[in-house]
């Protein structure tokens, strides 16, 4: 209990870390993660130096081990995403390099069975079966909309129009939908999801082949609107829940690319650093919280600081040769715990 107070008075930003079991066919080479423990804690190992000089400990609110299950992961977010019923916005990132579980964490493995879920589906059955719940005293509507930014530009992930780019509102509107021209699709039911986030999927599949994974170098977002409608009071309530799975946050050798590569590496990093100034902002509690400077942070503008839930997941591979990034990672991290 005070250690949700504590968070409370801190912004509003939880921090989870996850690394990743080493995949099969990856050879099992000894983790760089050296230490977890059921306090949050992280211990990593530079695997090209012994002894303690090569150590480092991270802090988070969780940690959580290559065992751990989807549903342990989530039940640690579920109560953040009820909250959206109850009028909250939250926004829920994956952050880390390409291939360390991103993907996995907020939408599960390829294919996935129900076991196997990711946060996404989690969340949106939980909100179908909490406003059943309260269907006697407040009526919900649910619409969806998955928008993806590349190279700074918002693109509809739900219409066949893919090449449309679309304006983001200055002004962040109260009710939180910060894309007014991105296809609003109303959903009641996990299968309506599916079906939606397979539409969405496949538009950024075909640039992805297209365009040479630029899956990992865009950033998804898929953002839940809820209405609810308080039966007897007749008043109404908005929340917002983005999820959100970041661009690949691995640095790229400026001497080895060139042209469009470059111009994507940068605005990766841009986007990501402004994302990292914002929450640095919010957590300090300073009265200049820099969204202007990048599309990512305007978006999310109105479900970032004030009475809105941040949550973080970063995401980390094992292996010794991602130790330079999973540093990296961490560092960026620890800016706002
Ligand atoms: P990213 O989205 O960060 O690029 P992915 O989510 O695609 O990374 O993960 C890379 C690979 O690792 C995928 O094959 C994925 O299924 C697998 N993977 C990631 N996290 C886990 C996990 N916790 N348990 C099992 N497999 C995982
Ligand atoms: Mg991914």
């Amino acid at each position: 209990k005070l250690f949700n107070e504590l968070q409370d008075l801190r912004g509003n930003i939880r921090v989870y870390c996850r690394v990743r079991p080493f995949l099969p066919g990856q050879a099992a080479n000894k983790s760089v993660v050296e230490h977890i423990s059921d306090k949050g804690e992280l211990v990593v190992g530079n695997p090209a130096k012994t002894g303690k000089d090569g150590r480092k400990m991270f802090r988070f609110n969780r940690v959580y081990g290559p065992q751990a299950t989807q549903a342990e992961v989530y039940l640690d977010t579920q109560p953040l995403v009820q909250s959206v019923l109850d009028g909250y916005n939250v926004c829920i990132f994956a952050y880390g390099q390409t291939g360390s579980g991103k993907t996995y964490t907020m939408l599960g493995p390829n294919g996935a069975q129900e076991e196997e879920w990711g946060v996404n589906y989690r969340a949106l059955k939980d909100l179908f079966n909490m406003s059943k719940n309260r269907s006697d005293s407040i009526s919900y509507e649910v619409g969806v909309q998955m928008v993806e930014i590349y190279n700074e530009q918002v693109r509809d992930l739900l219409t066949n129009d893919a090449q449309k780019k679309l304006g983001i509102l200055t002004t962040p509107s109260s009710n939180g939908i910060a894309v007014p021209d991105a296809t609003m699709l109303p959903v009641a039911s996990t299968s309506d999801v599916m079906d939606l986030m397979h539409i969405g999927l496949s538009n950024r599949t075909v640039s992805a082949t297209a365009m040479n994974e630029r899956s990992s170098r865009s950033h998804s977002v898929l953002s839940v609107h809820v209405r609810g409608k308080d039966l007897q009071a007749g008043t109404t309530l908005f929340g917002n829940l983005h999820l959100v799975d970041l661009a690949g946050s691995e640095r790229v050798d400026r001497s080895e690319v060139t042209g469009d590569r470059l111009k994507e590496a940068q605005h990766i990093n841009k986007s990501l650093s402004a994302l990292g100034d914002v929450i640095f902002a919010l957590a300090q509690k300073s009265t200049h919280v820099p969204y202007r400077n990048s599309k990512l942070t305007q978006l999310l503008q109105s479900s970032l600081g004030g009475q809105a839930k941040t949550l973080m997941f970063i995401q980390l591979n094992p292996d010794a040769t991602s130790y330079s990034e999973s540093l990296s990672t961490l560092k960026f991290a620890e800016r706002v715990t």
